[in-house]
């Protein structure tokens, strides 16, 4: 059911849970979730109750930046939460090792030698950002899972357009999400310690919370910063 308040929309669910809880979207979609018995007035009061929050953080999706992922000479692009202006540039007269992507200052660069079309842009910039999370990854997936003594038996990277990471608890499986390299890097040590926990438990109950605060006590933080952006936009 869609209701609206003062122009907001808002998917209303009712759902087999104890009690009422509300979800806003990276693309800024509203959920509220219900008890099966609660009435539409309790819901309605709830809603007013956290109005002012929904609309700081409507306001806050609407005003976020959209990245293009053209790579475009000028662009803005994001590495570990910081923007960087991507530049391209074509080396003819001197001999450079294929094509090689550099951080300098504000800038991240992209040198070859002949013009790229967006296809071979998009693979070398993306496989540079696989490297760059892979590094990352193998220092704080050993550190992390040290800590829980819970171990993944393989991990891997893709891309992926709704979840920043999955685990399989029968296998022991991660699959952590490339745009993670585009995030602050206490992201990526939310999403490994989360991932990790799910070798042990299933789901997100009691346990798995309380499993989350031992081990990583910031992340109700973390995880409205990762929920407030829009995967495709990055
Ligand atoms: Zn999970």
């Amino acid at each position: 059911m869609i209701i609206e308040v003062d122009k907001i929309k808002i998917n209303i669910q009712y759902k087999k849970i104890k009690n009422i809880n509300l979800k806003i979207t990276g693309k800024g979609e509203v959920f509220v979730s219900s008890p099966e018995n609660l009435s539409i007035k309790k819901i309605l009061e709830f809603i007013e109750e956290k109005k002012k929050w929904i609309l700081k953080h409507l306001i806050k999706i609407k005003n976020q930046p959209i990245y293009s992922q053209n790579y475009n000479d000028g662009d803005k692009i994001l590495l570990w939460g910081k923007e960087y202006i991507f530049k391209k540039l074509l080396i003819t007269n001197r001999k450079i090792k294929n094509k090689t992507i550099f951080i300098k200052d504000n800038f991240i660069i992209l040198y070859c030698n002949k013009e790229l079309d967006l296809e071979s842009r998009k693979k070398l910039i993306e496989n540079w950002y696989k490297k760059l999370l892979k590094e990352e990854i193998e220092k704080k997936l050993k550190f992390w899972q040290e800590k829980t003594g819970l171990y993944c038996s393989s991990w891997h990277i893709k891309k992926m357009k709704t979840r920043w990471g999955t685990c399989n608890t029968k296998d022991k499986r991660i699959w952590f999400n490339l745009y993670l390299v585009k995030k602050d890097k206490d992201c990526l040590n939310y999403i490994i310690v989360h991932e990790l926990g799910h070798i042990l438990i299933k789901g997100h109950g009691i346990k798995f919370k309380s499993y989350m605060n031992k081990n990583f006590p910031d992340w109700k933080r973390v995880k409205n910063k990762l929920n407030l952006i829009n995967i495709e936009n990055l």
